[in-house]
């Protein structure tokens, strides 16, 4: 994929704030540190994102850019450790939880993990999470080039192992280097990938595409978010 454009659009501190829903949205989370800023300018090439975000203290606020005018690329903040939890309870901040849950248009999840590390409990806790929220996701091993390639084979290995048992067929791994500009065109390929079903699953026009189904419409339930989300392309959907 060819980026030819990457324009800021806002710094959200809520889902409502958020822009409206019209073009597919790939998000970016992970642990401080993991390397998310420098994935980020890799894979915006020369345009530099993580530059032109709003300045440090806008870390905990939802980042939005619209590359090439067709999807969104969201930068969101990195999840801790709960305040005062005895053991490792990931926890991050409401607009996040609710842009995760409730974000229509999310198309997928880059979740990033250090390849360094051996599985994180509070990795392995936040991927749980994306999974009983059916969240779509994929796994992204970053820094590849710090340790040995038998090291980043064994903690993804490990860290698989952990959470295979959730799963009829694993999410999709990646690997990437931002310092030796390794995986940029895997990941973006995800990104090509995914528009390129969700165009094809849209296909023409449906005039009652918004109608609720006419069991829901007698019972008086609304459609959610949440169902909208089953029209995701199973592309990035692991599980
Ligand atoms: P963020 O906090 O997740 O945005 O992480 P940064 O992109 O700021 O990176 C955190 C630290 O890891 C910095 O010192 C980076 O130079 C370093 N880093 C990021 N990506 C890589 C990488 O691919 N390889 C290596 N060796 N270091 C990296």
């Amino acid at each position: 994929m060819n980026i030819s454009s990457a324009i800021f659009d806002c710094s959200a501190p809520d889902l409502d704030s958020c822009p409206d829903e019209s073009l597919p949205e790939f998000a970016f989370v992970g642990r401080s540190n993991v390397g998310k800023s420098s994935l980020l300018n890799l894979l915006s090439g020369k345009l530099d994102l993580a530059r032109v975000s709003p300045t440090p203290g806008f870390t905990k606020l939802i980042n939005i850019f619209t590359v090439n005018r067709t999807w969104r690329l969201v930068d969101l903040p990195g999840y801790g450790f709960a305040a005062g939890a005895r053991k490792a309870k990931f926890k991050f901040n409401h607009a996040v939880d609710d842009y995760l849950q409730h974000r229509t248009n999310l198309s997928c999840v880059f979740a990033l993990l250090d390849s360094g590390l051996s599985p994180q409990e509070i990795d392995v806790k936040f991927v749980a999470w994306l999974t009983r929220n059916s969240v779509p996701f994929v796994l992204v091993f970053t820094k590849t080039d710090k340790a040995t390639p038998a090291t980043v084979q064994a903690n993804i290995a490990a860290f698989t192992a952990r959470i295979s048992g959730w799963f009829e067929k694993l999410p999709v791994i990646f690997t990437c280097s931002a310092m030796a500009k390794q995986g940029r065109e895997e990941l973006l390929g995800v990104i090509d990938e995914t528009m390129t079903a969700i165009q094809a699953e849209s296909g023409p026009a449906q005039p009652d595409a918004l109608t609720p189904p006419e069991d829901l419409a007698t019972t008086g339930q609304q459609v959610s978010p949440r169902m909208a989300r089953k029209n995701r392309p199973d592309l990035v959907r692991p599980w």
